[in-house]
């Protein structure tokens, strides 16, 4: 099944943030998130300016690929680019952001990057554990209770850095109704 989020590199991040340079369809682009006292925030570079150390900084995590062409699946980009996130705020497995790390994993579950092999209660916790294909390694994930303001909060941050298309369950754009 394809979804057709749409793709908003051009809108977001159409020109590199080291040297301006734009990011053309085709070439190489890294977008990285960086930890910005409490919140993340993303730059996106051209693949030159990001080897460069001083132009890189030091970043959270990054994803590297090639900036798709409109006809390609779009939503390509920033789902690796929230899968490799993923997958250092698991690592860190840092207390200050279970939340964050709960939230995304809901949300990555259903765009099918991430999935559930096992889910269990421990000292009153739901734990689940997950893996995201095509990595075998298992990760556990506590679940944590988030209430509303926390929420909508961690949702416009994680809206801010991907566009993960519309939350809750999908409705596609509508097919043209030809004919
Ligand atoms: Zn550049």
């Amino acid at each position: 099944m394809s979804r057709d989020d749409d793709y908003k590199f051009g809108k977001r991040g159409g020109a590199c943030s080291g040297c301006g340079g734009a990011l053309r369809q085709g070439a190489e682009a890294v977008s990285a998130l960086y930890l910005d006292g409490a919140s993340f925030s993303r730059r996106d570079f051209c693949g030159p300016c990001f080897q460069d150390a001083a132009r890189r900084g030091s970043p959270f995590s990054w994803w590297s690929a090639v900036v798709p062409v409109p006809e390609q699946r779009k939503a390509v980009f920033d789902l690796g680019m929230a899968r490799e996130f993923l997958l250092r705020l698991l690592r860190d497995d840092d207390p200050a952001r279970a939340s964050l790390r709960y939230l995304l994993v809901l949300m990555l579950m259903r765009k099918r990057v991430v999935v559930v092999v096992g889910q269990e209660e421990r000292l009153g916790a739901e734990v689940m554990t997950v893996r995201l294909p095509p990595d075998e390694t298992l990760h556990e994930v506590a679940a944590v209770e988030i209430d509303e303001e926390e929420s909508l909060r961690l949702r416009d941050e994680i809206g801010r850095l991907f566009d993960l298309g519309p939350a809750g369950s999908g409705t596609p754009a509508a097919a043209p109704p030809d004919g």
